[in-house]
């Protein structure tokens, strides 16, 4: 995108216009208002609504071709790894984003790991025991479907702990995941954020389409229910642990368009940021012969 801005003008023009990653960051301290964010918004792009999701669709492949050569690097330096955390209400469209935004990478370096409710075996260790063996290696780049994130959300939400048990685990997850970080892990938390109304015609379609019935759980229908709890635990996840070393992004994703783009363009970035390089040879090849 810089390289297109020669002119001044377009230089000017670049430095204003703000990147998903700068638009949707939860700054450290500061307490989200979820209420007060627009799903349905599209910050970054101008133009009329055809014209936004046409550049945002541009943008976002360009991204995927930008990530397959950063992850190439990222496997080739073989040291540091990328953890992305997403989280969002039932049908906010976790699956979508995994599969339009880390779905052109190679399989050899990217894995994606899904977390549901803890088996009992999982049940008898603490919260974060699942969660720490998934995390990546070293050159590797991780996908969370939910996280421990749901050990503060419907844990929360539907009192499957005491109180005083679920307030500390704000402070466990920031000492957790200061840990991974230093240990050279990139932690990008996103949190997808529809509106109420998307969720019910995202739901109801999942029962009107036979190909997307599976999908459909009358458990969600009673999450739903309870909409306005879950907003309030987001809120304090997001708020709570939003920090320099593992930043929470809230990115508006009623246009499935804006969150693709969003979401890799964030990805991007941060493995830009990386700048992996490959080792250097430890040998000279001039002095190498094969035969
Ligand atoms: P899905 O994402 O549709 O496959 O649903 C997975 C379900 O597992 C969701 O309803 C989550 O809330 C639930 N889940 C994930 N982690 C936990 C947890 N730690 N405790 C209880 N339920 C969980
Ligand atoms: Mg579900």
């Amino acid at each position: 995108m810089a390289a297109a801005h020669t002119t001044n003008a377009g230089k000017m023009l670049y430095a204003l216009s703000m990147h998903p990653s700068e638009l949707h960051v939860v700054e450290p301290g500061s307490v989200v208002d979820l209420g007060a964010i627009d799903p349905g918004r599209t910050p970054g792009l101008s133009g009329s609504k055809e014209k936004e999701r046409a550049s945002a669709e541009a943008m976002h492949a360009e991204n995927v071709v930008a990530m397959r050569d950063l992850q190439y690097r990222l496997w080739a330096e073989g040291g540091r790894s990328v953890l992305v955390v997403l989280q969002g209400m039932d049908t906010a469209g976790k699956d979508g984003t995994i599969r339009h935004v880390f779905g052109a990478l190679n399989p050899q370096g990217v894995r994606v790991e899904g977390f549901k409710q803890p088996t009992s075996e999982e049940l008898a260790h603490d919260y974060l025991w699942r969660i720490h063996r998934k995390t990546p290696g070293a050159g590797r780049i991780v996908v969370f479907n939910r996280s421990h994130y749901e050990d503060v959300l419907v844990v929360r939400v539907h009192g499957l702990v005491p109180e005083a048990v679920w307030q500390r685990r704000y402070e466990e997850i920031n000492a957790f995941e200061r840990l991974l970080a230093g240990s050279g892990t990139t932690i990008l938390k996103v949190f997808l954020h529809i509106s109420k109304d998307e969720q019910k015609e995202r739901l109801q379609a999942r029962l009107d389409d036979p190909a997307k019935r599976w999908k459909f759980s009358a458990g969600d229908l009673a999450e739903r229910k309870r909409w306005g709890e879950y907003q309030q635990a987001y809120t304090e996840a997001l708020s709570r642990c939003s920090t320099e070393h593992a930043p929470w992004f809230v990115v508006p994703a009623d246009r499935k368009w804006y969150r693709n783009w969003a979401v890799s363009s964030i990805v991007r970035r941060a493995l830009e940021q990386l700048d992996p390089q490959p080792p250097e040879a430890e040998f000279d090849p001039a002095t190498v012969e094969i035969d």
